[in-house]
């Protein structure tokens, strides 16, 4: 297999465990999810947790990526917290992604019995990140480690970590996202140009990326891997605009082959999904 693999864990990985791995030499990034809340959220020891990522960061063949997620206000958006995230991850890992909550009720009436403020803009179907906090939290990052990449979005991060174009081509979501979308201006910022910025070390190989053109045919092949041969669609010049209602893999198997993004009329909601959103 040539695409990346990813693991997400938060869990103890051993030396034995990580150099097993690492034989396999197939593109593995390790997702390790730290973000300040191992004691008070996550039921985790967090020196068991340093010394998965120390145990990880020795194998040639493995990329560890910080997961500083989820970012919950009030509980691990302080400067002393984020300071301590930042000094750990910049030490062990290539990147760090940061990204918000997804709340559904659950999980909001969990936050409420702890007395935990949450914000109004929170919602069920959207990890949720307010602006000025994935500022807040880069900007600490940068302090500690001037050239350690941040992102927001974990397609970015892994494909960095691969020396490759972001697969998902999230560049061009300015071009069709919902301004009123809770997530709106995290994902693609205040200056409405886009979410990319210059001083993100993938932007270059994406810019390349997004000037590569395909073939109507060749796109009417791929949607006949999908069974949907006679569909309608329109390639544009910044994403595929595809007629009708997809499944959210049919519509990631088109991205990840494309590297195009590819916006769809809507989404079919998967029985997961929607108990996710309850
Ligand atoms: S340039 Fe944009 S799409 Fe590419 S990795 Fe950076 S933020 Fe993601």
């Amino acid at each position: 297999m040539k695409n990346p693999i990813m693991i997400i864990t938060k869990g103890y990985i051993s030396k034995a465990q990580a150099e097993e791995l690492s034989k396999l030499n197939m593109n593995i990034a390790i997702l390790y999810t730290f973000s300040g809340i191992s004691k008070i959220m996550e039921n985790r020891d967090e020196t068991l947790q340093i010394k998965s990522m120390i145990n990880i960061s020795k194998c040639s063949n493995l990329k560890l990526i910080n997961y500083y997620r989820p970012v919950i206000e009030g509980i691990n958006t302080d400067e002393k917290t984020i300071r301590h995230v930042a000094k750990i991850a910049t030490k062990y890992c290539n990147a760090s992604i940061i990204s918000g909550i997804r709340l559904n009720s659950y999980l909001s009436k969990v936050l409420d019995s702890l007395d935990i403020d949450i914000p109004k803009k929170y919602d069920p179907d959207h990890k949720v990140l307010l602006p000025e906090t994935y500022e807040k939290i880069k900007k600490i990052f940068k302090e500690t480690k001037k050239e350690y990449p941040t992102f927001k979005k974990t397609s970015c991060g892994v494909s960095y970590a691969f020396n490759m174009a972001d697969y998902n081509g999230h560049s061009a979501r300015i071009y069709y996202c919902n301004p009123n979308c809770s997530s709106y201006k995290t994902c693609i910022g205040e200056s409405k140009i886009g979410f990319c910025t210059t001083d993100c070390p993938n932007y270059n190989r994406c810019k390349e990326e997004s000037k590569r053109k395909i073939s109507k045919s060749y796109f009417r092949g791929l949607l006949k891997n999908i069974g949907a041969e006679n569909a309608h669609f329109e390639i544009l010049e910044h994403y595929i605009k595809l007629d009708g209602q997809y499944w959210q893999e049919e519509v990631s198997y088109l991205r990840h082959i494309t590297k195009k993004n590819i916006k769809a009329d809507s989404l079919k909601k998967r029985e997961d999904e929607r108990l996710i959103s309850m």
